[in-house]
């Protein structure tokens, strides 16, 4: 009679654990969504849930200008651009991933340039600190494709928006238009090249907020890849 009594109640405490178990585990699945779409958490996190976004599994290059083989411009205190272009290149990327985005920091000089695939490819560097300008910046390819001039127009208006930077039209070199980037990637990848600003009059931005600098280059990126319902952009295949 004992056991007869016993065995009901084992079940029935079964039951109980398993439906724990499953209102433990349903709710672990709603929480770690809800903090992979706040952008909390590691990348792969993000990656995980990132399938449904228009930009999931697209891939992006981040050249950290300079990176690998010098300094670029150099501040009487040290500052060198290549470390402000490396922070910001790490803020975009992370800010990418987040949106499912495959994203690889290049070195100004990287081997994997050559023929580099990918929706699109953007080259960070900033200004000298020797002179007292203000602004940024932003070129393609002289007589680069559609998708550049896309990409282009997207990173002036997001960059603008993010950072409250003017826009430095009187020094855009040839240095950018003729970037040598452009001549190496694939004739199909987006490409432009961006100057964060100046060193010097914008390192409070730059160099003291990497992370606005970041949201205004990665927003731009986005605006890209994924236009805003209703425009009339597609966007790109890759
Ligand atoms: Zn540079």
């Amino acid at each position: 009679m004992a056991n007869r009594k016993k065995r009901p109640q084992h079940s029935g405490s079964g039951t109980k654990v398993l439906l724990v178990f499953a209102v433990v585990l349903f709710a672990g699945i709603w929480l770690t969504e809800q903090v992979a779409s706040r952008g909390i958490g590691p990348a792969w996190l993000q990656f995980l849930f990132a399938a449904d976004e228009p930009t999931g599994g697209l891939r992006v290059g981040l050249v950290a200008g300079h990176k690998g083989n010098d300094s670029g411009a150099v501040c009487d205190d040290g500052l060198t651009e290549a470390s402000v272009n490396l922070a910001v290149a790490e803020l975009t990327a992370e800010r990418l991933q987040r949106q499912g985005i495959q994203v690889e920091i290049l070195d100004e000089f990287d081997r994997r340039l050559r023929g580099y695939e990918a929706a699109a490819l953007v080259s960070l560097h900033a200004d000298s600190c020797q002179v007292d300008f203000s602004g940024f910046k932003v070129a393609n390819e002289d007589g680069g494709s559609e998708a550049s001039q896309r990409l282009s127009a997207c990173l002036w208006d997001s960059y603008e928006q993010a950072t409250g930077l003017d826009r430095h039209m009187t020094t855009i070199t040839r240095d950018m238009t003729n970037y040598h980037a452009f001549r190496e990637i694939a004739l199909g990848t987006p490409a432009a090249i961006i100057e964060l600003g100046f060193l010097n009059a914008d390192r409070g931005i730059i160099a003291d907020q990497p992370a606005l600098a970041a949201e205004g280059v990665a927003d731009g990126i986005l605006c890209f890849l994924a236009p805003a319902p209703g425009s009339e952009t597609p966007p790109p295949q890759q």
